[in-house]
């Protein structure tokens, strides 16, 4: 087995104990391999080992990058995890199977546009700024009524809610607030848990972890 193989094994199982302490699946927990700043050759071992849904926070390494891999694996998944400039909605729709990072009435708007044009639907989620830091991304948790009421007033469908917990400190009830907020307005899915907390996301609910790190390494 290669190192990406193997890896991908201990995280599999260190998933599978978490969601089985928490009486979950782990089939209903989708692992998705962070291969940002990762080129073909450190990803292919990976969907060698089956891994297929995928994660990146740039539209233009996405361009530069996936078109070839998905030619040789057409099964992949594409998810966007980073924030989204409005004038690329069109170039994420045409890219991604599923976007973490709606997070403002502009991008809405784009987006619906975007998925009208193309005739395309990728799975949505929110964005929420679930530690209120200044410097983060995500709507603000007092906005996200009022976003959600914009994104289906647009006909966007949005299916989930996705966050990233302050760095430094305990996750555990950032999760839990995403996994209330998402119960509170009907959504299904939760995106939260990266390489050093997905453990704890398994267990509080998340349907999507991003792992980076703990699959490839460090990012250089
Ligand atoms: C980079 C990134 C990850 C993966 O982080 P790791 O710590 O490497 O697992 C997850 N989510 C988002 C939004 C990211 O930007």
């Amino acid at each position: 087995m290669s190192e990406a193989a193997d890896r991908l094994a201990e995280v599999q199982a260190a998933m599978a104990q978490a969601a089985a302490r928490a009486q979950r699946r782990a089939e209903d927990i989708c692992l998705i391999a962070v291969s940002k700043t990762h080129d073909a050759a450190a990803i292919r071992p990976l969907i060698a080992a089956g891994q297929r849904h995928f994660g990146e926070n740039r539209v233009q390494e996405t361009a530069a990058k996936w078109p070839a891999l998905r030619e040789e694996t057409p099964d992949i998944v594409l998810h966007l995890i980073g924030q989204l400039q409005s004038n690329k909605a069109e170039d994420a729709v045409a890219l991604f199977d599923a976007i973490h990072s709606v997070d403002r009435s502009s991008l809405v708007r784009a987006l619906a546009r975007a998925c009208e044009k193309l005739g395309k639907r990728p799975r949505l989620f929110v964005q929420v700024n679930v530690g209120d830091e200044a410097q983060k991304g995500g709507c603000p948790v007092c906005d996200l009524p009022a976003l959600l009421d914009e994104a289906k007033a647009a006909g966007l469908a949005i299916e989930g809610l996705m966050a990233i917990p302050p760095a430094a400190v305990e996750p555990a009830p950032y999760f839990a607030l995403l996994d209330e907020l998402a119960e509170r307005h009907g959504l299904p899915l939760r995106s939260m848990g990266m390489s050093v907390d997905y453990e704890t996301a398994a267990m509080l609910g998340a349907t999507h972890v991003r792992i980076g790190t703990a699959l490839f390494g460090a990012r250089g």
